[in-house]
């Protein structure tokens, strides 16, 4: 509901992003992570004095996690990583505010078994970040993270080792449902100005409104609207019982993130054709809901096709 709310106000979901991101990924430090640990990082992320994100996209993709190349060797006592991730979030806001990221890198032999997670500090020495320019969802980055024979101390490793890729999956069913979340609260913002914008607004003599081929796609959007919403609280609920629904939670959450961007793209769409010339604007913000819109559509915590792998693969064993 906070998600929603967020991004109510903030079309583009700059700042819903930065909630979750916040969110997911302290709440499975805090899980996971030593007491040493979550004492030296949580409380500065929660005070908001430094950033917490996740790394774990690498330039050769994104959705084939358990393959990812990034190594970490222990030597006397550190990690020293080597590789590079990209497409991540926050890489700028780390570098400003300090932080860093929940970093997936292979410790191990091959596939997800071999994947540990350790946390990263952007500022640490052989690290070089970059920013990539996207579509546009504003507010905060996207960039490339370089790792060159980086050391990090073995107390930043999250949990055990090897255990990594099952930590991310756990995070990952906590952002999908917040970025859902997300998705329809801008959704919602947008649909409510599109419904005040055609009680107003009069073609060939008439509101717009009493036009019955745009109050029926309003009341189509409107149903659409309140039946993701309805399965993103469902899910979110079940991760508020997480022990009872395990087995069902990531089903759950995948159905979330795949309906929710959708259903809110098909809103923004729709409200953006109803203001006509003006919906194409930056003044009318619209414009702005369907770049940062269009993230989650792409692949920001996880592509729409591996959505329907986890629900078909849960559907169908
Ligand atoms: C704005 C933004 C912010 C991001 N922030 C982060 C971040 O903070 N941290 C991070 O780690 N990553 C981040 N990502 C990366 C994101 O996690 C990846 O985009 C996503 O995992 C998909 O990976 P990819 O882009 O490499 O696409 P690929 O994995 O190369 O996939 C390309 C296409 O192939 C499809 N595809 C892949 N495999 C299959 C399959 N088995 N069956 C059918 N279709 C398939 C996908 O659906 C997709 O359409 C971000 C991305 C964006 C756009």
């Amino acid at each position: 509901m906070a998600a929603e709310e967020i991004a109510r106000a903030d079309f583009t979901m700059a700042t819903a992003v930065f909630f979750l991101l916040e969110n997911s990924w302290g709440y499975i430090l805090d899980k996971y992570g030593s007491e040493e640990l979550r004492k030296e990082v949580l409380h500065k992320v929660a005070s908001g004095e430094n950033f917490l994100g996740i790394a774990s996209t690498e330039p050769s993709g994104g959705s084939d996690v358990a393959n990812l190349e990034t190594s970490a060797k222990k030597e006397g006592g550190k990690y020293v990583i080597n590789g590079e991730k990209a497409y991540i979030s926050g890489v700028m806001e780390a570098k400003e505010m300090g932080g860093g990221h929940l970093t997936l890198v292979r410790t191990g032999g091959k596939g997800h078994k071999g994947i540990s997670m350790i946390y990263v500090p952007i500022n640490s020495e052989g690290i070089t970040v970059s920013r990539i320019e996207n579509m546009g969802r504003m507010g905060i980055s996207t960039g490339i993270i370089k790792y060159d024979n980086v050391k990090i101390d073995e107390k930043f490793l999250v949990g055990e080792e090897n255990k990594g890729f099952y930590y991310a999956m756990d995070g990952f069913n906590h952002a999908r449902v917040l970025v859902a979340s997300a998705c329809i609260g801008s959704a919602e913002a947008i649909l409510e100005e599109g419904l005040k914008y055609i009680k107003e607004r009069e073609a060939f003599g008439v509101k717009l409104k009493d036009l019955q081929s745009i109050a029926f796609e309003a009341a189509e959007l409107y149903t659409k609207l309140e039946m993701a919403r309805l399965l993103v609280y469902k899910s979110a609920w079940m991760l508020d019982h997480e022990e009872k629904y395990k087995d069902e939670i990531p089903k759950f959450s995948a159905m979330a993130k795949l309906i929710a961007p959708q259903t809110a793209f098909d809103v923004i769409k729709s409200v953006m054709i109803w203001f006509g010339a003006y919906g194409y604007t930056k003044d009318a913000l619209i414009e702005s809901g369907m770049r940062g819109l269009m993230s989650y559509l792409v692949g920001a915590e996880g592509a729409l096709n591996i959505m329907k792998l986890i629900i078909s693969k849960e559907i169908l064993k």
